[in-house]
């Protein structure tokens, strides 16, 4: 018997509508991801990478096809099935950050964990977290007091604070500079080899793409490359 894929796409298209222009954005698009496996996504801008992204993560949803994680087909789950299994499963890294600014530093990794109900053993998941990331010194500032490289590594630790097995990241270091994003690369396949994470990363840079299992090459919403 073969090994089901933790993540399996089916079919997948999108379309955007904007008055009389049809985007399509993904079309067709048929990929399996195994468990713990570490996948780049690469190509142009408008490619559809971050739509690809956002269907994985039950962000937006298709017009056909399906979704399928570890055995569940989200377009089948309802609005509150769908944001606990998010909130559970997923953690998603984006290019700039989207930290709250009026949240300090251990405010913003402790948010999806407090949307959660039953929350404990808090403080020692952001003291481990904050550790792990090299954010000791930095737990009570602001994100405008960090640099880019610092506010990435929160985002990240906000990512793990429930301890999902997926992580998607949305070009996280193309607002970084090179020794930042080195290091945040070298954080997500840290994430493969030592935690079990499944990691999807969207990435331009050959460096980042280098550092995964397989690179996923797409074009006008297909993937045309995928090599192992
Ligand atoms: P990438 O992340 O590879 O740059 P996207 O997935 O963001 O590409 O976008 C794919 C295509 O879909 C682009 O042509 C983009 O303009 C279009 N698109 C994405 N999101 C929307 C939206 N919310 N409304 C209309 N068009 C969109
Ligand atoms: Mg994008």
């Amino acid at each position: 018997m073969g090994k089901e894929p933790f993540i399996e796409l089916i079919e997948v298209t999108k379309t955007y509508r904007l008055d009389a222009n049809a985007v399509v954005a993904l079309d067709h698009v048929n990929l399996s991801i195994a468990r713990n496996e570490f996948l780049a996504i690469t190509g142009k801008s408008g490619c559809g990478k971050s739509t690809l992204i956002n269907m994985i993560g039950g962000l937006d949803s298709p017009d056909q096809g399906k979704v399928i994680i570890d055995g569940e087909d989200l377009s089948a789950m309802d609005d509150r099935s769908l944001t606990l299994f998010r909130r559970n499963r997923i953690g998603i890294i984006f290019q700039f950050f989207n930290l709250l600014p009026i949240l300090t530093l251990e405010e913003n990794i402790a948010l999806p964990h407090l949307l959660k109900e039953g929350a404990n053993s808090l403080n020692e998941k952001i003291d481990r977290l904050l550790v792990e990331m090299d954010l000791t010194q930095r737990r009570h500032h602001k994100p405008h007091e960090l640099s880019g490289g610092e506010m990435q590594r929160v985002a990240i630790c906000r990512a793990l604070i429930n301890d999902p097995d997926l992580i998607l990241a949305d070009e996280p270091t193309g607002n970084l500079d090179s020794v930042s994003g080195r290091q945040v690369l070298e954080i997500l396949r840290r994430l493969k080899e030592e935690q079990g994470k499944t990691i999807i990363l969207v990435t331009h840079s050959p460096e980042g793409a280098a550092m995964t299992d397989r690179i996923l090459r797409m074009k006008d919403g297909r993937i045309i490359v995928d090599q192992p």
